[in-house]
């Protein structure tokens, strides 16, 4: 791992203004702890997927505050695997959820399994069945559901709950060395059957699986569930502040019962809101399904929500940052607009973006005046908003090509683009009127022939004379010729989630979530465009270089278009709070 702390740099300017930062009970916590010198005035926290599909956003909240918040206090973050689950693990997984990581911008202290603290787990486990806090279970998984009880219904024992501490350790002995079937005994604590709290219902901590284990391989046959291991685990670790989503909220009794039961260091779980994006599924059971069912092209699919996917997408690990700050953390869940994480995409390629010229469907215009075999370099900014980024210069010459939207035979009143007689500005070229165009037989424009003002160099008009619209063109001479990917979101649906009975998540899915242009042009500078980069194409939105591109034929994914909805969202909300507030 390299020594550097590059999260410890980016952080500082965002949260030195202290105004700057939203409110955040999880710091308030840890500021309470430490004024209280609980702790030893340490900060730890842990990063804790379970290795069984790839991050996403959602992951990306929960990473930016687990690292984020140890960060502000000088404190560490472990990356933990909660491999406690054979069957569902794939060595992939953890592979990606690494580069991932590293990807946001942030760097681990430590890297641990949950399978790293098997042994002592199982060592803590006898201790409890020593202490008459735990027994085995014959009843079936079927019966223990039954005997648990519902939130109306007090639980009943199990008639195995009195078994002697020597009989439970026998037993618990042999579920170890492999002596029964999967599912035919459990370890449970022995809590109380008729808490008004489910989960402290003598909760299982142990079922047999005769498994293959990503890590341990066949050495264990019986695996710790959840909840026994993730406090544990944060434990071991002497994490301080495990921070979890807010299903988890019930299971926090549960979780400070095992630490006072074995007498561990106090870890304290601390619940905040899951993030939830309109039009989008952040589940990687589901997106799982997604990718096997072959309703999108991978994990790393651009429609897909995964850090994979949007990276591929063009979306930059500051944006994503930006975005999780904005949103903040709060006790009851809500739901994101997606047009609010788009509008810190936007922002931050605005910063840095090259810009460029592309046209995405092309429409050939002929400059009939324009000298014959002429190539002019017309000088275009690279980012207007980096005086930095400097200068291009973009080759010009008498046959063009322009957005077939931008031209109209027969425009109506609005339109102030290119139609016969009407004369526009090509971006930093001249201004051009349109004189006559060309069909093929079918009666579709091939052509549109017009007239170039020599004396509008630059865009121009040296007598003054308003020209309405400015539009952007290649060379066709030297167009590259490329690939573009249009995407939508790949839900129709606000919310995804079925509500009715027998209703699919993937009934909403969006026929049109990609469009894929073949025949789009580039000006000649994005030829050798590497894999990643990411542009602004004028007038069009953001794009960023795919890894299908082949020598010679970029390909492009929108990551974003121009338009930003979201402040249209923001100003709605705003009058309509003003509104409920009179
Ligand atoms: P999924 O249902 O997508 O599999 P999970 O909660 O089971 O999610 P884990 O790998 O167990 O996924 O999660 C690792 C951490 O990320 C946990 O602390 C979890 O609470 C957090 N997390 C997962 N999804 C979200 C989300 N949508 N918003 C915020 N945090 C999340
Ligand atoms: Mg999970």
């Amino acid at each position: 791992m390299a020594a550097s702390h590059p999260t410890r740099k980016h952080l500082e300017p965002e949260v030195s203004a202290e105004e700057s930062r939203p409110s955040n009970f999880i710091r308030d916590l840890m500021i309470e702890d430490l004024k209280a010198g609980s702790y030893e005035g340490r900060v730890q926290t842990r990063f804790p997927p379970e290795p069984n599909g790839y991050l996403h956003i959602g992951h990306a909240k929960a990473i930016c505050l687990d690292f984020g918040l140890a960060n502000e206090f000088g404190g560490h973050t472990n990356l933990r695997f909660d491999d406690t689950n054979p069957s569902k693990e794939e060595t992939e997984y953890v592979e990606s959820i690494m580069a991932d990581v590293k990807w946001l911008g942030f760097e681990w202290d430590g890297l641990f399994y949950a399978s790293d603290y098997f042994e002592t787990l199982y060592e803590w486990a006898v201790r409890l069945i020593q202490a008459g806090k735990a027994y085995v279970d014959d009843l079936s998984a079927d019966q223990i559901r039954e005997y648990r009880g519902t939130l109306t219904k007090p639980g009943k024992e199990s008639p195995y709950r009195n078994r002697s501490v020597a009989e439970n350790l026998d037993l618990f002995e042999r579920m170890k060395a492999g002596e029964f079937p999967d599912g035919a005994r459990v370890l449970r604590a022995k809590i109380d059957m008729s808490s008004p709290n489910l989960n402290l219902r003598d909760p299982v901590m142990y079922r047999i699986l005769h498994a293959e284990h990503h890590r341990t391989g066949r050495r264990w046959c019986i695996y710790p569930m959840y909840d026994y291991a993730h406090g544990q685990s944060d434990s071991i670790e002497r994490v301080t502040h495990s921070m979890c989503t807010l299903e988890f909220e019930a299971h926090r009794p549960l979780y400070n019962w095992f630490i006072e039961q074995l007498g561990i260091f106090p870890s304290r779980q601390i619940e905040f809101d899951r993030l939830n994006l309109t039009y989008t599924i952040l589940s990687k059971r589901k997106l799982l399904q997604l990718v096997e069912q072959g309703q999108v092209r991978g994990w790393d699919d651009p429609r897909m929500p995964t850090i994979s996917g949007i990276r591929r997408r063009g979306y930059t690990p500051e944006a994503i940052r930006n975005f999780c700050q904005a949103i903040g953390v709060s006790r009851t869940n809500g739901v994101i607009e997606l047009e609010m994480l788009e509008h810190f995409v936007r922002q931050d390629l605005n910063l840095r973006a090259p810009r460029a010229m592309a046209v995405l469907r092309p429409l050939k215009v002929v400059l009939d005046n324009y000298p014959e075999h002429l190539v002019e370099e017309m000088e275009a900014v690279n980012n207007p908003e980096d005086p930095a980024a400097g200068t291009r210069k973009v080759p010009f010459t008498g046959t063009l090509y322009i957005e077939r939207d931008d031209f109209r035979e027969e425009p109506s009143p609005q339109y102030y683009r290119l139609s016969p007689g009407r004369e526009v500005r090509l971006r930093y070229g001249y201004c051009i009127t349109a004189t006559r165009v060309v069909k093929d037989p079918r009666g579709e424009i091939t052509e549109v022939h017009c007239r170039y003002d020599p004396e509008t160099r630059g865009g121009h008009t040296p007598d003054g004379r308003k020209v309405k619209s400015t539009i952007h063109w290649v060379s066709a001479a030297h167009a590259v010729d490329c690939e573009v990917r249009l995407y939508e979101p790949l839900f129709t649906k606000k919310d995804p989630n079925p509500t009715e009975e027998g209703a699919e998540f993937t009934d909403s899915l969006n026929p049109n979530s990609l469009v894929v242009l073949r025949g789009s042009k580039a000006e000649p500078s994005l030829a050798s465009a590497p894999v990643g980069s990411r542009y602004q194409f004028e007038r069009l939105g953001y794009f960023a270089v795919d890894p299908d591109t082949t020598p010679g034929k970029p390909v492009f994914n929108r990551t974003v278009a121009l338009k930003d909805t979201w402040a249209k969202i923001e100003k709605k909300g705003q009058s309509r709070e003003k509104a409920s507030r009179r």
